[in-house]
């Protein structure tokens, strides 16, 4: 689709997310967009970050005069010297998240293959050595790595700065990278990180096959509503940080053979009614692109004809557990056991080589799997019963992390899990 959002608009926007999520702070990080004509659209310096406006942004022509009412940021020139040495590189991204920064401080860049989404968004990550912030030594550092076919690189004892073919792009690949270091460091927690190998990563970038097309007819009443529910759950499981910006499914059943899912390379955080695709009979409504996920998600509405919605998601703290080989005890609080019952891990290659093995593994009576370095995935009666053990899920792989700094977890016992059974479950 043609951009047609105004540079400076798109800069306000995104800093406001960055800040919002913690991914800056007041005072650090810049977004650069380089416009058609070679003039740079940049964040301003010493400006709170936390409260931008449009009029904020400063323009760089070519010839070097600025327009706007600020000074450019004090790093114009390390975006600069990328876009000289990048010639397709449109956007720019630079900040402090802490995850980040904690790998930057340790001399080390974050592994992208511990997911197979994260090494195709992100690719290999750079490594620049230090230099003065703002200076034309950083500026050449950076470009250096960049020249090197890096898209990501991380800034020693600083912070990453990442590009992209335009915004967007660059935004995703930076949500993702603090994403993966994010899951890194709650996986260290639990023991050593298990990451894919290159023959893995090979096998699971294979395309999808595609599926054929439909003409729906009016949308129904039921549809309509359903589409808004599901719309509004995604949202929200964005901003709760249960879904990333553009990894995770979200689907819900309309009827026997037909469910809404989730659009690939849409946004979650902004999610429209006419951003789901219909599935029906296997058929995917004309012109839409339903997320990967759809065929294990017809299996299981298939075999389980109780179960109305599916989520695959990668909060950061279950996602942990995936690339562990820790596993997650759910025998930790009543809440607990009760909503997430026994965490199956499924094999990686499941995904791709034998999708109809997990839809077999999964049943009403053990509605939640965490797949290897790849996602949780969780069922649901309805859409909030889907997101509730999702939450659920998430708050319980948080404190069992968090615990292992406190001290050993004493589980339920099976008489107390009995219990719970008779009284809950049966
Ligand atoms: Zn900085």
């Amino acid at each position: 689709m043609r951009d047609i959002t105004h540079p400076a608009e798109r800069l306000v926007k995104a800093m406001a997310r960055i800040y919002q999520y913690r991914m800056t702070t007041t005072s650090g990080g810049n977004l650069s967009i380089r416009d058609t004509d070679g003039s740079i659209w940049i964040t301003p310096a010493r400006v709170d970050k936390g409260n931008l406006r449009v009029e904020d942004i400063v323009r760089v022509l070519p010839d070097g005069s600025t327009e706007g009412r600020h000074r450019p940021s004090s790093e114009f020139p390390f975006h600069q010297k990328i876009y000289q040495a990048r010639p397709e590189l449109g956007a720019i991204v630079h900040a402090h998240p802490v995850a980040l920064v904690a790998f930057s401080i340790c001399g080390q860049a974050p592994d992208t293959q511990l997911f197979t989404k994260a090494h195709s968004v992100c690719g290999d990550v750079g490594f620049a050595p230090y230099a003065l912030p703002g200076s034309n030594l950083l500026g050449e550092r950076i470009a250096t790595v960049f020249a090197a076919g890096h898209d990501c690189v991380m800034l020693e004892n600083h912070g990453v700065v990442v590009a992209g073919l335009d915004f967007p792009d660059a935004f995703r690949r930076f949500e993702t990278l603090e994403f993966v270091a994010k899951t890194v460091i709650k996986a260290r927690a639990l023991g050593p990180v298990r990451y894919l190998s290159t023959e893995q990563l090979a096998n699971s970038e294979m395309p999808t096959p595609e599926l054929e097309e439909f003409d729906p007819g009016p949308a129904s009443s039921h549809e309509r509503a359903l589409r808004r529910e599901l719309c509004e759950f995604i949202r929200r499981g964005y901003h709760q940080r249960l879904l990333t910006s553009n990894a995770g499914s979200f689907s819900v059943r309309v009827d026997d053979d037909s469910f809404l899912i989730s659009t690939s390379l849409v946004d979650r955080a902004t999610i429209s009614p006419d951003e789901l695709a219909l599935i029906q009979h296997g058929k995917r409504a004309r012109g839409t692109r339903p997320s990967r996920a759809c065929l294990l998600h017809r299996l299981i509405y298939q075999r389980h004809p109780e179960i109305h919605a599916i989520v695959n998601a990668t909060p950061v703290n279950a996602t942990a557990f995936s690339a562990s080989a820790a596993r997650l005890d759910t025998r930790t609080i009543p809440e607990s056991y009760i909503f997430l019952r026994d965490v199956a891990v499924l094999p990686f290659e499941w995904v791709y080589e034998a999708p109809e093995k997990i839809a077999d593994a999964m049943t009403p009576e053990f509605p939640i799997a965490l797949i290897e370095n790849d996602c949780a995935l969780v069922l649901g009666t309805t859409i909030l019963d889907a997101f509730d053990r999702l939450e659920v899920l998430e708050s319980t792989a948080e404190a069992v992390i968090l615990a292992s700094s406190i001290g050993e977890v004493q589980p339920m016992g099976e008489e107390v899990i009995e219990e719970l059974i008779s009284a809950f479950l049966k």
